[in-house]
């Protein structure tokens, strides 16, 4: 069994259940666990130790699109691609991601996964949730190659091909998940556990709007079953409001969810933008949380405050959704975007805002071997190189990597007890190779004629 000791000067640990940076300490790994906290220099097959190092629980990114955001990329901000719903999700990225799990080969699909696991693991984050299509069934090859602790989230719809009309409306055609729901069980039979139980899977029925009564049904039932999480896109917009009321009695999204009874401690519901303060009263009640993914909706003008979803005492864990991937970056966006919306400085502070990525994630997702350092949780650790000059002196770590740090000062990442990333670099492939050939498969989707004219249009 390998053992590694990581050297920190600052060791994001717990005691009595509460944050504590310690000093001076290393974290020592044994095979797939922590085995201890320790001050003296400790003997171990792999030693690190470097100076300045923080070494956090390795950060959960638990709401992320690896291939709608390589596609999207430079293509959607200021305002490009949008139509008169102000939404690129039903008018671009659903209709294009489609298109290219059709014209992709398995190995185009494979490099694209590629890329996004990299780009995830060098911004840090060690366990992912993914909502992907079924199509992209490469993004559970390419997270165990590569080692990404990874729970897959294969959509279900009952609108195959959903698609928003010219007012913005998704149309929407019955109830008629049932082949989803197949293909979902295929994958769950093929992949979880695989990787000594690196890979899961989530429940990931997509949207309120795109999915009707009786799939929701089956979905909750079946992830009870197993045991799985439950994730989803819940209230995203106006539209959704207005769709989901004209459906189901003048039910809110959220109290449509409660009604078919996903609403639960294990429902993960990406976005919520468009919750009333009953809805979040309701999602606190129930223990569900919140997936906030800040810098998404800023790009469109949008604010989705992390500190709005806190303090109505919900949940509330961060993600990157279908932008950029850095961890980091996200969380200091969401400290900026809930201050601005509170009108205070004293909302959504560091360690709230960290605890949001380590402990409180891996609650949502019901793991208490992950999100902490600990002896006996699992070796999943992110490291932090905090000698760079625009984090010197340093007084206060949490609000340094909050506040000042960001992706390129990541030093190291483990999963499972296995070093992925030295000195800031992925151990196991060649980086150039893997995002050469992850970008030529997206330039080939942007060739095609109905790619430029969506956005041309
Ligand atoms: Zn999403």
């Amino acid at each position: 069994m390998t053992t590694t000791a990581i050297f920190g000067s600052h060791v994001l640990a717990e005691q009595d259940g509460q944050p504590v940076v310690l000093r001076d300490r290393w974290v020592i790994t044994e095979g797939d666990r922590i085995a201890a906290i320790a001050t003296g220099r400790p003997k171990a097959d792999i030693v690190l130790d470097a100076p300045g190092r923080f070494v956090l629980p390795g950060l959960l990114n638990l709401h992320n699109h690896c291939f709608s955001e390589a596609v999207a990329r430079t293509h959607t901000e200021d305002g490009a691609g949008r139509k008169s719903n102000g939404s690129i999700v039903y008018t671009v990225l659903l209709p294009l991601t489609k298109t290219g799990l059709d014209i992709f080969t398995a190995e185009e699909r494979m490099a694209v996964a590629r890329m996004g696991v990299l780009q995830l693991l060098k911004g840090g984050a060690t366990t992912v949730m993914e909502p992907f299509r079924n199509g992209l069934g490469e993004m559970f090859d390419a997270a165990l190659e590569m080692g990404l602790r990874f729970y897959g989230a294969p959509y279900l719809f009952s609108t195959a091909d959903a698609k928003a009309d010219a007012s913005g409306q998704v149309v929407y055609r019955g109830d008629d998940g049932a082949a989803d729901l197949d293909a979902w069980n295929a994958l769950h039979a093929r992949w979880e556990g695989a990787g000594n139980g690196r890979i899961r899977l989530a429940m990931s029925p997509h949207a309120t709007d795109t999915c009707g009564p009786d799939l929701l049904r089956a979905c909750a039932a079946r992830a009870r079953e197993l045991g799985a999480p439950i994730t989803t896109h819940l209230a995203q917009s106006r539209q959704e409001v207005d769709t989901i009321g004209q459906r189901h009695g003048g039910r809110t999204p959220a109290e449509y969810l409660d009604w078919l009874g996903l609403m639960g401690p294990d429902l993960l519901a990406a976005h919520c933008i468009a919750s009333s303060d009953s809805d979040l009263a309701l999602m606190a009640a129930r223990g569900a949380t919140v997936l906030n993914c800040p810098r998404v909706f800023a790009r469109g003008g949008t604010t989705a405050a992390f500190g709005r979803f806190a303090e109505a005492g919900v949940r509330t864990v961060i993600g990157t959704d279908g932008y950029n991937m850095d961890l980091l970056g996200e969380v200091n966006a969401a400290a900026m975007i809930s201050k601005i919306a509170a009108g205070r400085p004293d909302v959504a502070g560091a360690p709230e805002l960290i605890g949001a990525v380590t402990r409180q994630a891996a609650r949502a997702i019901g793991r208490e071997d992950l999100g902490v350092i600990a002896a006996g949780a699992k070796a999943d650790l992110t490291v932090v190189d905090l000698t760079h000059p625009h984090l010197q002196p340093l007084h206060d770590p949490m609000r340094a990597l909050v506040w000042l740090a960001n992706r390129a000062n990541i030093d190291g990442v483990m999963v499972d007890g296995r070093l992925l990333i030295q000195n800031g670099h992925f151990l196991a492939g060649d980086e150039r190779a893997i995002t050469r050939a992850g970008a030529a498969a997206i330039e080939k989707l942007w060739a095609l004629p109905e790619a430029q004219a969506a956005f041309n249009s």
